[in-house]
């Protein structure tokens, strides 16, 4: 055994995490359907106007607006109409002083008109249509790039594609757009216990957890799992793992990564790279490492699921989503009275799980190793280092997963 000497406070681990974490700065060349979500690379400037000629907004006829001066239901101003325009059809004819055209919402206005009355507002006439109310000039017309004008940034660099962002892509007639890439994330589960879910245990043996919910997570936050083979507890298992795994933008070990015999991650980060700290001033997750091997970062995850999955949201989600370029994670929070009274150690911020049933907060933690210390709660709370207990009835910020 090789006791942790020294942990770093949560506080100092989250700001070498930001220290560390940049967005990642190749690009893909992502297909329309497949943008939402994604992160645009660099500014887009509009080639063309939206919409790219001046239209109707209404059904009605295309006038000159002058001609509609003074028109009431009462004393109706009386127009020739000359043509008809739908949509998709251009009316290249000019239209005079004294004439209409009947137009629908999107066809191109023809030139010389530079207002719609409604249909509503007209009746057909002997000879002509009836204007039974003034427009002004624009009214009921969009105009060419009122929407998006040529020459316009209509997407930011690190713009997050959200339904109507893919909508402007759309709009500007791009089939695809540069967006930054996802970050690939390697995922290795260590111990000689571990096996896949699906193969029946042997001895002494436990299905792979971590694998899992760790892929949930890279998924959830705009990364690509990429899930290794299990690792066996060997230097030799640990540097064939760091060797595939250095293929990808961030690697994850979980497992052996605390201060026993067998827990040689620390031991690889050191020997192939750096270890930015190893030990966290957290319950769960203290056996955490971080650093960095031919410039991929490396996360030694605890093996224990609980720890591995709070320190994932916690620490993970955070730096995942820097190299992502998302924005930061906005977790849900309530407020609600905590049920019991739970106690904390003083210098290590801990993590307590709850679940809100008839408005209170009832700590919901069993153990790091079991998942159901998560499963079957609705969030945590986070008790900072230097409170000792939380008395029942304490308003608590519950931050839901
Ligand atoms: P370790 O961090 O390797 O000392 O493991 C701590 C505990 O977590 C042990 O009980 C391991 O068997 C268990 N464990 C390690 N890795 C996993 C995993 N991928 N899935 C589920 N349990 C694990
Ligand atoms: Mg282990």
């Amino acid at each position: 055994m090789r006791p942790f000497t020294h942990t770093i406070s949560l506080t100092d681990a989250r700001a070498a995490l930001v220290a560390a974490a940049h967005r990642l700065t190749r690009t893909d060349t992502v297909a329309l359907p497949h943008l939402t979500g994604r992160v645009v690379a660099h500014d887009v400037v509009a080639t063309a106007n939206v919409p790219p000629f001046s239209r109707a907004m209404m059904d009605g006829y295309a006038v000159q607006a002058a001609d509609t001066f003074g028109a009431q239901a009462d004393s109706p101003r009386t127009l020739l109409r000359v043509g008809r325009v739908y949509t998709g059809e251009v009316l290249a004819r000019t239209v005079n002083a004294g004439e209409c055209v009947e137009i629908a919402t999107g066809a191109p206005l023809p030139p010389g008109v530079d207002a719609v009355v409604m249909v509503e507002e007209t009746a057909v006439a002997d000879g002509g249509v009836q204007i039974l109310t003034a427009v002004q000039p624009g009214q009921h017309v969009g105009r060419a790039g009122a929407d998006i004008a040529a020459g316009a940034v209509v997407l930011r660099d690190g713009d997050v594609l959200l339904p109507a962002r893919v909508g402007v892509v759309a709009a500007l007639g791009l089939a695809a757009l540069d967006v930054v890439v996802k970050p690939r994330v390697a995922i290795v589960s260590t111990g000689n216990e571990v096996v896949a879910p699906g193969v029946t245990l042997g001895p002494g043996q436990i299905h792979d957890v971590n694998r899992h919910t760790l892929s949930a997570i890279v998924t959830a936050h705009g990364g690509v799992a990429v899930p290794l083979e299990v690792a066996a507890d060997t230097h030799e298992a640990l540097d064939a793992a760091v060797t595939a795994a250095l293929a990808c933008d961030l690697v994850l070990f979980s497992g052996g990564s605390s201060v026993g015999e067998r827990d040689l991650v620390i031991d690889v980060l050191t020997r192939r790279g750096t270890v930015v700290f190893h030990g966290i001033a957290t319950r769960p997750g203290k056996p955490t490492a971080f650093g960095a091997i031919d410039g991929v970062p490396v996360f030694g995850m605890p093996g224990n699921p609980a720890s591995c999955l709070t320190n994932a949201y916690v620490l993970l989600v955070p730096f995942l989503r820097t190299l992502a370029g998302l924005p930061a994670y906005e977790p849900r929070m309530v407020t609600a009275p905590l049920a019991r009274t739970v106690t904390s150690s003083l210098g290590r911020t801990q993590f307590y799980t709850v679940r809100l049933a008839d408005g209170v907060a009832e700590p919901a933690f069993k153990a790091s190793g079991d998942i159901t210390s998560m499963a079957h709660a609705d969030g945590y709370i986070e008790i900072a280092d230097d409170v000792a207990s939380i008395v029942a009835g304490t308003p608590v910020d519950v931050v839901l997963f």
